[in-house]
């Protein structure tokens, strides 16, 4: 049997170097929350959750508490989770006030015969599991609430230049995907979406293929980044088809990014695991904070080695 590993994301863009140790930092912990749930006899499927939530917690990333805002100033979040064993999966998408939007998305897949709910019907699953809430101002984080003030100061901001603006930030979406003892892998990605976004837009990380995918016969991958080039390649899902075609992990990684690059125009970032445990990670952005462990050893990075 392969031994188990997990890897998590903290997303890909260009992060200031002022802010490279609290995502790297955030990363290693969710890393270590992760591995806890593994270690404890927790299936990938846990693990991954346990990941995402220790990123949503922890205002440093665009995921549950530290969310970025929509144009009208209020916080809309996607998450996804997948299990590779029997291809189930539960995803929410525009939903509102709730903490940890990634337990909300499992829930869906657990407790609803549906695969993705949206906005109040999501929301309206939370409270009635009793799940944690939280307001706007919880979850947004203090300088998303500056740059939204600073942007719409002189009235409605140029639409060319916050997309020009918001792929020049870190876009901190977060993910992990994992490989348990059993040989399960499982996939889990979370996200306030993109700066300046319409309300009502969804991005990639509700889409299944898109913003993950999970399957035992091949692997689990994570996305991040642009959502709405990363969901015209259905990025995950073409990263985990290159695997089952016999390229490596970390092959599979690099040639799907540099489709998102080619027939996109696309920018983003890919973390993956196959059935043995390897994993590969890739991004065309300047950065993307990154974590794994396999229990024995433990490493951190804000940049794939093989990165441009
Ligand atoms: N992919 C996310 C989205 O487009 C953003 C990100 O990865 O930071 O909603």
């Amino acid at each position: 049997m392969p031994q188990p590993i997990l890897i998590v994301h903290g997303g890909a863009g260009t992060i200031p170097e002022e802010r490279h140790p609290a995502a790297m930092e955030g990363c290693r912990r969710a890393a270590q929350a992760g591995w806890s749930a593994l270690s404890a006899g927790g299936s990938a499927l846990d693990a991954v959750e346990a990941a995402v939530r220790a990123l949503e917690d922890d205002p440093t990333f665009n995921a549950g508490r530290g969310s970025i805002m929509t144009r009208v100033g209020t916080v809309e979040m996607d998450a996804l989770i997948m299990d590779g064993t029997t291809l189930r999966a539960g995803a929410v998408a525009a939903v509102r006030r709730v903490r940890n939007p990634i337990t909300l998305a499992r829930a869906v897949m657990e407790r609803t015969p549906h695969v993705l709910l949206v906005g109040p019907s999501a929301e309206a699953l939370a409270e009635l599991l009793g799940l944690p809430t939280a307001d706007d101002a919880e979850l947004v984080a203090p300088r998303d609430r500056e740059r939204w003030e600073a942007l719409w100061r002189n009235g409605p901001p140029d639409l060319r230049e916050v997309l020009a603006q918001a792929l020049a930030e870190p876009m901190d979406t977060v993910g992990a995907v994992a490989l348990d003892a059993a040989g399960h892998v499982a996939a889990a990605v979370s996200t306030g979406g993109m700066s300046n976004k319409w309300p009502g837009r969804v991005g990639d990380s509700a889409l299944i293929g898109c913003g993950a995918y999970a399957d035992d016969r091949v692997g689990a991958v994570v996305a991040t980044g642009w959502g709405e080039t990363l969901m015209r390649v259905v990025i995950s899902k073409t990263a985990c088809d290159f695997m089952a075609l016999g390229l490596t992990v970390q092959t599979a990684v690099e040639a799907a990014i540099r489709l998102l690059e080619e027939r996109v125009d696309g920018r983003g970032g890919l973390i993956g695991v196959d059935r043995m445990g390897r994993i590969g990670i890739a991004h065309n952005t300047p950065h993307m904070a990154w974590a794994w462990t396999n229990g024995e050893t433990l490493r951190v990075g804000i940049r794939a080695a093989t990165s441009r």
